[in-house]
């Protein structure tokens, strides 16, 4: 029986606030097929992570199929906008949530992730920002498009960068992507779209370049709308969620886990050949070229 066997593996999830992103259904995949865990939050958000998780709020999502719970070996805080702490704003830095929060910029973690457990098999980029999100491409200001670059692109080669050297041969990496970066979507703003074509971008070239030096791989997973957390502060995402159903080429909700699935197995020996790959987990909406539901194409129809 072919199998997704990764005892004895680790993952670092970079991304996960709690049970109901895209994060959190990798970190699941993974768990189910016996890789241990390691948790990144971000760090505003990290303690009311952390003591939902210790009050059981999550107990329910952890349940393995096998009965077991997804213990994970830690849960680390993180900021994605920073390397090092020379980078951190004073005011950031002096915030109560940050201050109560150490080690969270990425250098850091990555060091963190090297002292405390050697090495990392997986690393997965599930996470985005963009503080403009709401504004148009035309009226997004220079600093809200960089802070999107920034957090949701550039955060991904940094972790590269700094978690490559202590992982093993045959690793791989994982992120995030969506449809936005190929083909407009209004209200995709504020540089978000932006950010995910260079992240698609930097899927290719860190391929290259991690394939070359530390014989690594590194895809990304565009996926379909799901009404996770970040997506709401989008503030259209029920209405993402019904066009995909009405015009995708399966007609049937995208459920996490299928985008946890798939993750897993890129992240597996299974997909030792696979590389710089951007994969479709959407029901397949990216390969319509029209709105099967499009009024227009009912009045032509009659
Ligand atoms: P989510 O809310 O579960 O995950 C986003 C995470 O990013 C949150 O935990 C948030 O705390 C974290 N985050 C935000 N800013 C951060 C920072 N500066 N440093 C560290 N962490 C930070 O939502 P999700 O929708 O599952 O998002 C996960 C990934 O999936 C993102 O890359 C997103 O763009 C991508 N995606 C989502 C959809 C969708 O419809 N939900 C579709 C395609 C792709």
């Amino acid at each position: 029986m072919l199998e997704i066997d990764l005892k004895g593996k680790k993952a670092f999830v970079a991304g996960i606030g709690d049970d109901r992103g895209y994060g959190w259904s990798i970190a699941k995949a993974l768990a189910e097929a016996g890789a241990e865990i390691i948790i990144g939050t971000w760090a505003p958000i990290y303690n009311i992570f952390k003591t939902s998780w210790e009050l059981g709020k999550f107990d329910q999502s952890r349940r393995l199929t096998d009965g077991s719970m997804m213990n994970p070996l830690d849960i680390y805080p993180m900021d994605a906008s920073f390397d090092t702490p020379q980078e951190v704003p004073e005011k950031v830095r002096e915030n109560k949530r940050y201050k109560a929060c150490k080690n969270y910029t990425l250098s850091e973690v990555a060091a963190s992730l090297a002292r405390d457990f050697g090495s990392i098999d997986m690393l997965v980029h599930s996470l985005a920002n963009a503080p403009e999100v709401k504004h148009s491409l035309l009226n997004t200001s220079r600093d809200g498009y960089l802070a999107a670059v920034s957090s949701s692109a550039y955060s991904f080669i940094s972790l590269v960068k700094h978690c490559a050297p202590f992982m093993p041969k045959g690793g791989a990496v994982l992120s995030l992507t969506y449809i936005a970066a190929e083909r407009a979507i209004p209200g995709y703003g504020g540089g978000m779209s932006s950010a995910k074509a260079a992240l698609e971008s930097d899927t290719r070239m860190l391929a290259w370049e991690v394939g070359r030096q530390y014989q690594l791989r590194v895809n990304t997973i565009s996926a379909g709308a799901l009404g996770s957390r970040a997506a709401r502060a989008i503030g259209f995402i029920d209405a993402m969620i019904e066009y995909a159903h009405q015009n995708a080429p399966l007609q049937k909700a995208l459920r996490a886990d299928e985008v946890g699935h798939a993750g897993c197995f890129l992240l597996s020996p299974l997909a030792s050949a696979i590389t710089g790959v951007t994969l479709y987990v959407d029901n397949g909406l990216h390969a319509m070229g029209i709105a099967p539901n499009s009024p227009m194409l009912k009045r032509s129809s009659k």
